[in-house]
């Protein structure tokens, strides 16, 4: 794993961008390479843009909620997720929905907003673009489910570190055996960000846990707080540190990710 340094310079990603089109060429290809995904695009009826929306058996209930590529800013979200879509054995019976760029727009800009500037993670409870409109009229569709997972990267993180959203008196979620799993891991060994404060909030050597409840006044909701609200008791938020070179992001994500399904 390698630290470049520049983000810090920078204040803000300095890493390379995703080939969008390439990107969407292999999502494309999912369902001939993986005939348990079913993929379905979603357009931007003035300009044409369309988002991916990949689902696997009974998608609309249980199992997991996949969303990746919501920061343009974040290269290694979306190709996490397609590492997962295309080489991830499913578990019999497994249902899936999984949104791998929410954010195609943002994505071929390098920026964190759409190509119109706005933080498609800030509006879930007040949608004015057509990306976050486009999932909630999927989401419309769905009852509830037993995780969702949200792929993410931080440019400032010296390690990874995750968010675990739960509702109040549960104190259910894998957050901590996950960083546990992580810290165990020697080749390579897996960096996590132990600062004690990320964000305004307290990091516990790597876990931001708090209750869905504590956040109800917060004015923007991100996507995990909607899926909180709606349609699922336990999320996670993961992180991985964009300084570091792209391919040891994916796999920290990817790795992650399989951890929270397998466990
Ligand atoms: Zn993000």
């Amino acid at each position: 794993m390698k630290w470049s340094g520049l983000n810090r310079t920078r204040k803000g990603y300095a890493g390379e961008l995703l080939d969008v089109d390439a990107f969407l060429a292999d999502i494309a290809s999912i369902p001939s390479l993986r005939p348990e995904w079913e993929l379905h695009w979603l357009s931007d009826t003035d300009t044409g843009v369309s988002i991916p929306v990949l689902t696997s058996g009974e998608w609309k209930s249980g199992g997991l909620y996949l969303s990746a590529g919501i920061h343009g800013d974040e290269p290694a979200s979306p190709l996490a997720a397609l590492k997962f879509l295309r080489e991830f054995p499913l578990p019999p019976d497994f249902s899936c929905l999984a949104f791998p760029l929410i954010n195609p727009t943002g994505m071929r800009l390098g920026t964190r907003d759409n190509d119109r500037g706005s933080d498609l993670n800030r509006e879930f409870n007040n949608p004015r673009s057509w990306e976050v409109k486009a999932v909630l009229s999927i989401l419309e569709q769905c009852g509830r489910f037993d995780q969702a997972v949200f792929l993410h990267e931080d440019w400032e993180a010296q390690g990874f570190y995750l968010y675990q959203l739960h509702r109040q008196g549960d104190a259910c979620g894998r957050g901590a055996a996950l960083l546990d799993w992580f810290r165990s891991q020697t080749n390579p060994s897996i960096p996590i960000d132990e600062s004690p404060v990320i964000d305004e909030r307290d990091n516990d050597r790597g876990l931001i846990d708090t209750a869905f409840e504590e956040h109800l006044d917060r004015p923007e909701w991100p996507e995990a707080f909607f899926l909180n609200a709606h349609h699922t008791d336990i999320t996670y938020t993961l992180e991985s540190p964009s300084d570091l070179d792209l391919p040891s992001r994916v796999e920290i994500l990817s790795t992650a990710l399989a951890f929270l399904i397998e466990s």
